[in-house]
């Protein structure tokens, strides 16, 4: 078993939670869903206190003062944006009010003072908090799953929202609706000092990232890993080392990373998925880190970034 293995059984040691890094993740709403009702969702909506994350066409609805942007809005600056009730949803309780998301009817410009932006951009920018980060994308996760989700998969008739928002039911055949997670498995696969990654067609020019797929029924995040990595670059896995996870709101995965030590070493590259995929030393990948080079890695706000970081920290 190479070093990185062998001497960081538990990765990040020290690091209460290691997904704390990702994007995404601060999210402290306190959210009791399961007991959640159209009761508690119309008291929201008379809460003096409750707040608002907006979507224009599917961006969330910012408001900057400064270099800081705010995305948690009053019921009045809701009204006045054209918020549309029925999408509404109750998200949480922060601090001591609910937290709600809502569409708003879409416009091509928004009122002075107001602007939208897709949250791929709003992170790299940084300029939301963290916090609200997270919950602007925990927001978009449920109402994409409620519009594209409206009919009953069992009988085909109009489901409702219940539990707030936090399912939907048939008032047909009674059937619950869950919110549907999608995993993804995405993995740094490990040999010695030097690590696999791969670039798609659609990458920025001289991006390289790691290898991902979605963990199918029936399989393990470990089985998942191991396929993933022989189908996409004919590698074989020995260990899998779970790392952190991503909440990744595009529109509801959740990205599961991990580190995967090679068990082999010559790249069979799948050529429907990746344009490249190859190998690269600790010293290139540090490189690649500071994005400054012709080669680079994702931004940090991509969980691949983290797991690339951790193991150029960990193996150095
Ligand atoms: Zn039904």
């Amino acid at each position: 078993m190479s070093s990185f293995f062998k001497e960081t059984p538990f990765l990040d040691a020290g690091v209460d939670d290691a997904s704390e890094r990702n994007a995404f993740s601060a999210n402290r709403l306190v959210r009791n869903s399961e007991h959640l009702s159209a009761h508690d969702l119309a008291m929201a909506w008379d809460n003096p206190n409750a707040r608002l994350h907006l979507y224009n066409k599917g961006e969330p609805v910012l408001k900057y003062e400064g270099n800081r942007a705010h995305a948690l809005f009053t019921l009045q600056e809701a009204s006045d944006l054209g918020y549309d009730a029925e999408s509404g949803i109750y998200l949480g309780v922060r601090n001591n009010g609910p937290v709600l998301a809502a569409t708003i009817v879409p416009v091509e410009e928004l009122p002075s003072g107001y602007t939208s932006l897709d949250i791929r951009s709003m992170v790299v920018s940084g300029a939301v908090l963290a916090e609200e980060v997270a919950t602007l994308g925990h927001g978009w996760s449920l109402l994409s799953w409620h519009a594209n989700n409206q009919f009953c998969t069992n009988c085909g008739q109009r489901s409702e929202m219940i539990q707030a928002g936090y399912r939907r039911k048939c008032p047909s055949c009674e059937r619950e609706h869950f919110p549907r997670l999608d995993p993804v498995s995405i993995m740094l696969v490990i040999d010695g000092d030097r690590c696999l990654m791969g670039r798609q067609p659609h990458f920025q020019p001289g991006m390289y990232s790691c290898l991902a797929g979605f963990i199918e029924p029936g399989e393990t995040l470990e089985g998942a890993v191991r396929r993933e990595v022989l189908e996409e670059a004919g590698i074989q896995v020995s260990a899998v080392r779970y790392h952190s996870t991503q909440p990744w709101p595009f529109p509801h995965t959740l990205m599961i990373g991990c580190f995967a030590q090679a068990a082999s070493t010559d790249i069979t590259m799948d050529v429907t998925e990746l344009e490249d995929c190859r190998w690269f030393s600790r010293d290139e990948v540090g490189q690649m880190l500071t994005r400054e080079q012709e080669l680079k890695t994702p931004p940090p706000m991509a969980i691949a970034h983290q797991l690339i970081q951790t193991f150029y920290d960990v193996s150095g």
